[in-house]
């Protein structure tokens, strides 16, 4: 399908793409691309491409497709690298979790002559780094595409067969679009994640300790999104104010709502919304976006859980990535 495929930034999604384009063949070479020199020989010991720089501007030379996958507050910087060398009639894409800032970045600084898709799947998990990638992240999940309206029809529907062979369902639409949507759906759920799991980390050690302790219940699944990449989040909410501040605002309103049915214990309009909500969780998994099995799948009966003392000053946090899943 494609030439030459240029990787730059071998993450989690970067590394996966690597892994998926390998397996069906869609580019007679993968050149990959990264900042740290650890990161680069790590992604060489996986095989993952077939030539390795440090040199962003090398590894786009003569590419048919550019894809940026490293945090959206880096492409300033990458794109002044690059746009020199970026070859007439290339793809550049990326993966960027917010979109109308990634035009604003890009459009600018893109020569005559190439196409500006910017991209975004909807598929991760809480890991980072090339170990983290795997060949099937992007199966059944959705990528949306962002291109502006004048941008060749043919390349995006080169960049749609792409992520179709990649085993997404793709869907074009605007970035401002995009950007609302998964502000509540992906951003603002984060946010909230992270506050909670802030909150308990600033409550008083000992009971800091029953928290960990007792995290089966609700809280546990907040660890999970709260331990997605800090600085790949930090960009989402730096480059995705507007909206996020916007169903911030919607959802504040909605919780003084919940809070006032607490305070008056008016059950009938409690079950109401609870009921709702748990209809919206099938729906889901009716459209194949999560797993019926129970409890998301975890071990129970057959591997029993192992009771582990825990440090009360043990950040509730581990080393992780973003999340868009
Ligand atoms: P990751 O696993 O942390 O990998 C990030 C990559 O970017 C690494 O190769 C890293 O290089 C490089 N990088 C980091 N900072 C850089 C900088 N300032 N300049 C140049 N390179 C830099 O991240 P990821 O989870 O794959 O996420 C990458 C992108 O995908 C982000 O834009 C994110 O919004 C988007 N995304 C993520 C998810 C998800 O769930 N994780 C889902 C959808 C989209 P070094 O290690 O060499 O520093």
């Amino acid at each position: 399908m494609f030439k030459k495929l240029a990787l730059i930034g071998i993450g989690l999604i970067g590394s996966s793409i690597a892994r998926a384009v390998r397996t069906h063949d869609l580019a007679a070479t993968i050149a990959i691309s990264t900042r740290r020199p650890e990161t680069l020989a790590e992604a060489e010991a996986l095989g993952l491409g077939d030539c390795y720089t440090l040199s962003a501007a090398e590894a786009v030379r003569d590419a048919d497709l550019v894809i940026l996958c490293t945090p959206v507050g880096a492409y300033g910087a990458v794109m002044a690298e690059i746009a020199g060398a970026l070859a007439p009639g290339a793809i550049l894409s990326d993966v960027g979790s917010v979109k109308g800032y990634v035009q604003k970045v890009l459009g600018p600084l893109v020569p005559a002559g190439v196409h500006l898709i910017p991209a975004h799947p909807i598929a991760g998990t809480e890991h980072s780094g090339p170990s983290a990638g795997f060949v099937e992240l992007f199966i059944g999940r959705w990528c949306v595409l962002t291109p502006l309206p004048s941008v060749d029809a043919v390349a995006v529907d080169r960049l749609t067969s792409f992520w179709g062979v990649l085993g997404s369902n793709v869907e074009v639409m605007d970035a401002e679009h995009h950007d609302r949507v998964l502000a509540i759906t992906s951003h603002v759920p984060h946010l909230i994640a992270y506050n909670i799991v802030g909150t308990v980390a600033d409550l008083e050690a000992a009971t800091k300790s029953e928290v960990i302790k007792f995290s089966a219940s609700g809280f546990r699944d907040f660890t999970r999104i709260a331990a997605s990449d800090p600085v790949m989040w930090r960009d989402v909410f730096l480059t995705n104010r507007d909206a996020v501040l916007d169903m911030l605002g919607r959802f504040l309103e909605d919780l003084s709502q919940l809070q006032r049915h607490v305070r008056n214990g008016d059950g009938p309009a409690m079950e109401a919304l609870f009921t709702r909500t748990r209809a919206i969780r099938r729906s889901i998994i009716t459209a194949g976006q999560e797993t019926a099995a129970p409890d998301f799948g975890r071990p129970h009966a057959a591997e029993p859980m192992v009771e582990v003392n825990v440090e009360p000053s043990v950040p509730v946090r581990e080393h992780g990535g973003g999340d868009d899943a």
